[in-house]
């Protein structure tokens, strides 16, 4: 067993920080608070959740196990911090490669994800809103969707604590002084 500090309980440090404890670590996450913080790249309504990522085939199999992740979660905790309610992206021309559309599109059918390609008709019968005069083409990812990140991030920070995880709220990482890292409260 280790004992692990983490530095900022955004998303990364919080999931870090449970799945460390989980493989029986001492852990002590640090942040200066409050949480989730205000300023926090994680603290928002929302995040847009999704595999449509182009030709990079290492981010759409991240993104593809994420998303299993996200709908474990919902039944884990039993509220839904994703809501699977699809992503499109669209153009005004038809796509073709290399276009981040196209790309996607291919690499969501070589996962078989569930996708629609958006060719104008069935924008126009799907979303009547949309003007098939303007947006000719497009990708139509079905499971992905949006976590309500900050809710997340809050309700991730309460698994942490009630695993016993060591929470630091209130303290800011000052400075390394190597080779050992240096920790000041500021409480
Ligand atoms: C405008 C915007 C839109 C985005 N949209 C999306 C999207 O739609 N989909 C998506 O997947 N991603 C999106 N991202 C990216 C995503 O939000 C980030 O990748 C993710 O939130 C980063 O999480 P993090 O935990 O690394 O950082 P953060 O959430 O920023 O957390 C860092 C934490 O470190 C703490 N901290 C800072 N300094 C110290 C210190 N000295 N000591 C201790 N703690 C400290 C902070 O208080 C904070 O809580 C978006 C980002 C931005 C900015």
């Amino acid at each position: 067993m280790s004992r692990i500090i983490i530095v900022g309980a955004g998303i990364n440090g919080v999931t870090a920080a449970i799945e460390l404890k989980k493989r029986v670590h001492e852990v002590v996450l640090v942040d200066p608070g409050p949480l989730p913080h205000p300023l926090a790249a994680s603290t928002d309504i929302s995040k847009a959740v999704r595999a449509a990522y182009g030709a990079d085939e290492d981010y759409t199999a991240l993104a593809e196990r994420s998303i299993n992740l996200w709908r474990h979660w919902n039944e884990e905790f039993g509220t839904n911090l994703y809501h699977e309610v699809g992503v499109m992206f669209v153009r005004r021309r038809k796509m073709q490669p290399p276009d981040f559309e196209y790309e996607s599109l291919k690499l969501l059918e070589k996962h078989r994800l569930k996708v629609a390609r958006m060719d104008t008709p069935r924008l126009w019968q799907r979303f009547p809103a949309w003007n098939p005069e303007l947006y000719r083409d497009g990708v139509f990812e079905i499971g992905a969707g949006y976590a309500e990140s900050g809710r997340a991030v809050g309700t991730l920070i309460e698994r942490a604590k009630s695993i016993g995880v060591e929470l630091r709220s209130g303290s800011r990482f000052a400075s390394i002084a190597c080779p050992r890292a240096r920790l000041e409260w500021h409480l």
